[in-house]
């Protein structure tokens, strides 16, 4: 099931992306494969985005969905990139994990499950949640005022759509 190739089935609210370890593999660097498909960290103060401060979108680097914002970034002095909230909670997915000896819970892409990080409950007010993100798992988009979705425009709009590379 997991071996198909580039697999697209609709399920809920996301086209899930289904592609096989092998194929992964090919695609991403060591540490974004280690850390996305293996569920691995970074090290802290390790990665690109965690003082970056550009405005913009952040992606997940595997494929490309819109998972979190410059807005809702914030210093948590972690060592990880940290968000109060993910951008659309339909893009990523939550699950319990109990590695490592303690109970978290874990953040994916719901698009192509890729591993993000773990969201804590001791971000700021007043979601009071740190969304704790691999740097490597992300892809900063700029924001380009001049080609920027109107609030609550869907996916269907293909015309002015920033995110059409595979
Ligand atoms: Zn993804």
């Amino acid at each position: 099931m997991s071996d198909r190739l580039g697999a697209m089935v609709t399920c809920g609210l996301v086209d899930k992306l289904e592609r096989s370890d092998e194929e992964w593999r090919r695609e991403l660097t060591p540490e974004q494969f280690e850390v996305t498909r293996r569920g691995g960290t970074e090290r802290p103060f390790s990665g690109d985005y965690c003082d970056h401060k550009a405005v913009g979108a952040y992606l997940c680097v595997c494929c490309g969905q819109t998972l979190f914002g410059s807005g809702e970034k914030f210093d948590s002095g972690s060592g990880w990139p940290s968000f109060v909230a993910p951008l659309d909670p339909d893009h990523v997915k939550l699950r319990s994990d109990s590695t490592q000896g303690m109970v978290r819970t874990e953040v994916r892409c719901a698009r192509c499950d890729a591993h993000l990080g773990h969201v804590f409950p001791d971000g700021p007010a007043p979601s009071g949640d740190r969304y704790c993100i691999n740097s490597v798992a992300l892809e900063h988009r700029l924001e380009r005022s001049s080609s920027a979705r109107p609030p609550g425009a869907a996916a269907g709009d293909v015309s002015g759509r920033e995110d059409e590379d595979e």
